[in-house]
């Protein structure tokens, strides 16, 4: 394994990455609040957490990436409380919260696809895990933690002595970067205490309520990560990641009641991706000065400008959305592009070359995951005196990290290739369908390919077919 480091939140400094087990890593994302469309700040971390589980990959590790997406519980104020925003989401567009829940997690992995981001190895929907809240509210019943006051139940941050540990700041400093309204609930015996579980509200228009041992209700926004972490990834986890307005309060409170569940340190480390913000301040969905992918397209961008625009900062650095900024990385892509296209695959491979760029590569991007080093790299390589077929073996593997879609053509011949023996594949389906008179799959089939925009043609001698 090629040595990394990484700068961790909870330590204040960069360090080298080691997870607990050798070759492994446990890696637990907080996915989106699924009451809007993803705008493009929230797609600056999750395009960050992407390059990082890719790099890991790169350099020989096993991840394994899990992801909750949030559909009950986020309040519209860290406070405790706000209405649900998935409730005022639903008031908005007149449906439920189920549908708009399906409705902007599709449009967030469309979102995804069109910024060349994996979807994680597990996504998990919040309301899929009522048991696992429960219980480990029960756990932190059983160990001293939580308590019932006003028909909630809170976790009690005064039987901890290091609350404020990935903050690093007092209560007092902390109360500056609250976001949103703060207004307080007298139920709780201190003012940090948060809720694990709700059965009253001052909205009472909740639509997702469930059965639990302290009455009907529904789960705080918190206990999702932490119970959704343990089911998928078990006890320990080695990276845990968001934005950095989730360090407070949500990534403290979920260490609180981790720890206190499990009566021993949970993650070992932290990764937050700075803001990006816009002239008025940081990007925010609950203030609607929001930019989406589907803008950018609209405006004739490439959504993989933008990622180029996010690699070129580093992710710790706040980061100053413009026109004119965006502008700049388009033609920069664009230059880019067509240097590596005019490339021609001749000669042989290089090995000692390959390696020796490889190794720069890894030795630049795994110094606090310094994507736009990586950058200077993947330019040095093209400049460099090597053969063309040792240039585009490089590119394409730091592509596999940096997700351009740097070598199009070839990837579009791999596209095709995969498509034709896709469509192939159901034309045999279809003339077996056919010989055995199951009208009904057969023309299934043939609505399946138009959609896809392939036309058939039956004539004596079989089936041909043209893609408009
Ligand atoms: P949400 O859908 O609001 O739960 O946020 C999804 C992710 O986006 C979280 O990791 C947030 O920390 C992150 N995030 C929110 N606003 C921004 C922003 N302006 N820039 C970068 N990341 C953000
Ligand atoms: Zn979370």
């Amino acid at each position: 394994m090629d040595k990394f480091y990484l700068y961790n939140t909870l330590t204040r400094q960069v360090g080298e990455f080691v997870p607990r087990e050798e070759g492994r890593v446990n890696m637990y994302t907080c996915g989106p609040t699924v009451y809007h469309y993803a705008h493009i700040g929230n797609l600056r971390s999750y395009i960050m957490e992407d390059v990082l589980e890719k790099f890991l990959r790169y350099i020989g590790y096993d991840v394994k990436r899990v992801m909750n997406i949030t559909d009950v519980g986020h309040l519209s104020s860290d406070g405790d409380t706000g209405e649900d925003k998935m409730v005022a989401g639903a008031k908005r567009e007149g449906k439920t919260v189920m549908e708009i829940a399906k409705f902007y997690e599709d449009a967030f992995f469309r979102d995804c696809e069109a910024l060349n981001i994996r979807t994680p190895d597990v996504v998990e929907p919040a309301t899929n895990c009522i048991p696992e809240y429960i219980a480990l509210i029960e756990r932190l019943f059983e160990n001293g933690y939580a308590y019932e006051a006003g028909g909630n139940v809170y976790f009690d941050t005064s039987r901890l002595s290091d609350y404020y540990a990935l903050t690093g700041h007092s209560a007092d400093e902390l109360r500056i970067g609250v976001r949103d309204d703060v207004e307080e609930d007298g139920n709780k015996r201190s003012k940090t205490d948060f809720v694990l579980w709700f059965t009253k509200s001052k909205f009472d228009s909740q639509e997702l309520k469930w059965e639990s041992p302290w009455g009907v209700g529904y789960p705080g926004w918190h206990i999702e990560c932490s119970a959704i972490s343990m089911k998928h990834l078990g006890e320990y986890l080695d990276l845990h990641c968001g934005g950095v307005d989730n360090i407070f309060p949500h990534h403290t409170n979920e260490i609180a009641q981790s720890e206190a569940a499990l009566g021993h340190s949970w993650c070992s480390h932290w990764f937050h991706v700075q803001h990006l913000n816009d002239r008025e301040g940081k990007m925010s969905k609950s203030k609607g000065n929001i930019l989406t992918v589907s803008v950018l397209k609209e405006k004739g961008y490439d959504p993989l400008v933008y990622r180029m625009f996010c690699l070129q900062s580093h992710y710790r650095k706040p980061l100053e959305f413009s026109w004119d900024t965006l502008d700049n990385s388009r033609a920069a892509y664009e230059r880019l592009k067509n240097r590596i296209a005019a490339i021609a695959d001749e000669g042989e491979l290089e090995q000692e070359k390959f390696d020796e760029y490889r190794a720069r590569f890894i030795e630049n991007v795994g110094n606090d995951l310094n994507t736009s080093l990586g950058l200077t790299v993947l330019y040095d390589v093209i400049k460099a005196d090597m053969s063309g077929k040792t240039k585009l073996a490089l590119i394409a593997d730091f592509d596999s990290v940096l997700s351009l879609s740097l070598i199009t053509e070839k990837k579009a011949e791999a596209q095709s290739d995969e498509f034709t023996e896709w469509v192939e594949g159901l034309i045999a389906e279809r003339a077996e369908a056919k010989k055995n008179k199951n009208w009904a799959r057969a023309d299934e089939i043939r609505s399946q390919l138009a959609e896809k925009g392939v036309t058939l043609k039956d004539s004596k001698e079989g089936t041909t077919w043209t893609r408009a």
